[in-house]
């Protein structure tokens, strides 16, 4: 059993290397059987340890802790945000500040619970002052990422803002208010970008911006079969 799990690190270890390697905007493939969520959870466990381990880039020198995300092995929604923040770094989990508690109420609302999705960042560690993370930075985090979707296959991804849809949707032009309301294919997984949470915890009083997100999330609800 050690010889075997011993075997899979090494294999994932070659396989983010080689996708850091060849860049950020790798071929996805998706692959042809589902996965069992056991084998998503021991992919996913490794990528944490990698995750906890990286010093890659500069973000590592001023973190407290990494965020690598959390949620379910066989989560069929995904939701990918930018980048920790200061709590998220103090306590080594995704979305638990203000913005945090906002998309868990989002979710709650979506009749799902925390522990059915997956919830991911871009950069796995806290930018200084939470500035925007750097294109390097981001092309050197992109792999855990990736990684992590092809681990659990989900069957809708959600993109937090402009950071994490710029990736997800390259081609896509104008702002959140634009592009946001619609399905984009990335290799082969629908994704629907909607405003950050800290965007709508910054424009409290502003119902057309939750009514967009809502609006939003209904569609993702329909594309899942849950309505
Ligand atoms: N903002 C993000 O983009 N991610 C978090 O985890 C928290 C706040």
């Amino acid at each position: 059993m050690a010889g075997k799990n011993e075997a899979r690190r090494g294999a994932l270890v070659d396989r983010l290397e080689f996708f850091r390697e060849i860049g950020a905007d790798f071929v996805f493939k998706p692959e042809k059987k589902a996965r069992k969520s056991a084998t998503a959870a021991v992919d996913l466990a490794l990528i944490r340890d990698q995750v906890l381990a990286c010093r890659k880039c500069r973000l590592a020198a001023g973190r407290t802790q990494a965020v690598p995300g959390e949620g379910n092995p066989a989560a069929e929604l995904m939701f990918v945000g930018e980048g920790p923040g200061r709590d998220e770094d103090l306590q080594g989990r995704p979305f638990v500040g203000r913005a945090g508690q906002l998309l868990t109420k989002i979710i709650g609302a979506m009749k799902l619970d925390r522990s059915e999705v997956f919830i991911a960042n871009m950069v796995k560690c806290r930018p200084p002052e939470n500035r925007v993370p750097q294109r390097d930075e981001i092309d050197l985090c992109m792999p855990f990422l990736t990684a992590q979707i092809a681990a659990i296959r989900p069957k809708v991804i959600v993109t937090l803002g402009k950071v994490s849809t710029d990736f997800f949707v390259p081609h896509a032009f104008g702002g959140m208010t634009s592009i946001r309301g619609r399905f984009y294919d990335w290799n082969g997984i629908p994704v629907m970008p909607t405003f950050h949470p800290s965007y709508l915890v910054r424009n409290e009083g502003n119902v057309e911006i939750k009514r967009m997100v809502w609006d939003d999330m209904k569609q993702v609800l329909a594309r899942l079969g849950r309505i």
